[in-house]
């Protein structure tokens, strides 16, 4: 029961096989058994939310939403009403959100029901959901290792059905990398498809909202109805509702996938590697072309974004300041202290450096040398995808170049940067993209990133779900959770 597909759960419902309450209440009992193995959530509602029950039943009844009464977690940096989102920080430990972020109301509306608020990094910012105020997250898969960051509450709650489905973001790599590291899907979708109202800002021209599942069926069917033109977003793409056609077969003929070799070259994980290699040769064989792509500056792109991103997140958290908004500190003795002493009350190791760097990049004198020639480096790397894309449908490249690591194993800053080698360069284009299952090296998870052409999410869950018609590595489960 508890790893059956959203379409399957919403079958029963109608089918009146379970009620909304006990579809829900199942995995409610769960995320509280599991939640101090995994310390996936920041938090759990204390109860099921009885308005939210009833709608979902209702929605169930009238033969609406596929979506109706299924559970899921939030980020805890999606803004939902009358309730805490503390961005995984001591700075709002105590925010009550005023109000619903469009995401949470869609999901909302179509009849699912939250459960409680998944762990981050704080402010998303990290590769190993270490940088959480509240603890770090355990990967179901082996406890002592990391489950990826910064969405690794999201992806360790899914990959121990504590919920079926939750919500994450991605900013280099967010989604996609915990997915990986934790045996589960995870799509970001194009920059724009997902309106960024209510999801607290990191970096705001590279944060997009997205789905972590089992399945590209499941993200797919979550994503679909999270996606549309938001007024108020700026940033919202001007595009219809995005609606999901589920493939019928496996055929991949006609469809051409861009491979990068020096990617795969460069992996020193020989399971990594074979694993890539295989996934590819499978793409083959169900009748797709490979052809050879390069991107020849995304070698630049870490560096890069290490410098736009700290740059947009010193200006997005500068409202943090214990007056407008966050946590103030008790004494201070006067303006200049109480603002110093508040941020660095409230702000995370990481954070504070961040703030920093980007403050820094900013600065006259430095902002020619560092900031705009980062996004000049930004505007090269669109260009190299816009290049393949003339000759591809969609790439296949590794997601991480390592599994899961052991949590304290990457304590400078510096080499949990480079973790985000193969999935950055998309972000920095703003391209839809996904990590799905292919299987298990020293028994961890292994994920294979697809990256899609501007706005067509619709071939890279395709494919996923192609492959996963005829494999079953997304519904593999660690054995303490099963
Ligand atoms: N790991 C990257 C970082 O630390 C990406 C984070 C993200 O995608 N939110 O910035």
């Amino acid at each position: 029961m508890i790893n059956i597909s959203i379409r399957e759960m919403s079958e029963m419902l109608q089918t009146k096989k379970i009620s909304v309450q006990e579809l829900c209440s199942l995995y409610y009992d769960r995320a509280r058994a599991f939640n101090e193995q995994t310390n996936a959530l920041i938090t759990l509602y204390p109860e099921l939310c009885a308005a939210e029950i009833m709608h979902a039943q209702e929605t169930v009844k009238s033969g609406g939403s596929v979506l109706a009464g299924i559970p899921l977690v939030h980020k805890d940096l999606f803004c939902t009403k009358g309730k805490k989102t503390t961005c995984a920080s001591r700075m709002l430990e105590n925010f009550i959100s005023p109000y619903d972020a469009t995401v949470v109301k869609k999901l909302k509306t179509q009849g699912m029901v939250t459960l409680g608020k998944a762990n981050m990094d704080e402010f998303a910012m990290g590769s190993s959901n270490e940088h959480s105020a509240f603890g770090i997250v355990n990967n179901p898969w082996s406890h002592q290792r990391v489950p990826g960051g910064s969405s690794g509450g999201s992806a360790a709650a899914v990959a121990a059905r504590m919920v079926p489905v939750a919500t994450g973001t991605d900013t280099g790599g967010s989604i996609r990398q915990p997915a990986a590291f934790c045996g589960i899907t995870g799509i970001k979708p194009s920059y724009g498809r997902v309106s960024r109202y209510g999801m607290v800002a990191f970096a705001s021209s590279l944060d997009q909202g997205g789905v972590l599942a089992p399945s590209a069926d499941d993200c797919a069917l979550v994503l679909s109805a999270m996606t549309g033109h938001d007024a108020l977003d700026s940033t919202s793409a001007n595009q219809p509702q995005w609606q999901w056609r589920k493939p019928e077969s496996p055929d991949m003929r006609g469809l051409k996938v861009g491979v990068i070799s020096s990617w795969i070259d460069s992996l020193q994980d020989e399971g990594i590697k074979q694993l890539t290699l295989q996934g590819i040769e499978y793409f083959k064989n169900n009748g797709a072309e490979i052809i050879e792509i390069e991107l020849p500056h995304a070698e630049l792109a870490v560096s890069a974004y290490y410098i736009l991103a700290p740059a947009e997140c010193s200006s997005n958290l500068s409202r943090f300041d214990g007056v407008r908004f966050g946590h103030q500190t008790a004494q201070a003795e006067n303006l200049e202290a109480l603002y110093r002493q508040s941020r660095s009350e409230g702000f995370g190791e990481e954070v504070q450096k961040r703030i920093m760097i980007g403050t820094w990049a900013l600065s006259s004198g430095y902002y020619d040398a560092y900031y705009l020639q980062a996004q000049k480096v930004r505007r090269m790397i669109s260009d190299d995808f816009k290049q393949a894309f003339a000759q591809v449908d969609v790439m296949a490249c590794p997601v991480s170049p390592e599994l899961a690591f052991k949590q304290g194993e990457k304590s400078d800053g510096v080499s949990m940067y480079q973790a985000d080698q193969f999935t950055i360069p998309a972000s920095l284009a703003g391209l839809p993209c996904l990590s799905m299952p292919i299987g298990f090296s020293q028994g961890l998870p292994v994920g294979l990133q697809l990256i899609g052409n501007y706005f067509d999410e619709q071939t890279i869950l395709s494919i996923a779900d192609k492959y996963q018609q005829q494999t079953d590595h997304h519904l593999k489960m660690p054995e303490a959770y099963l």
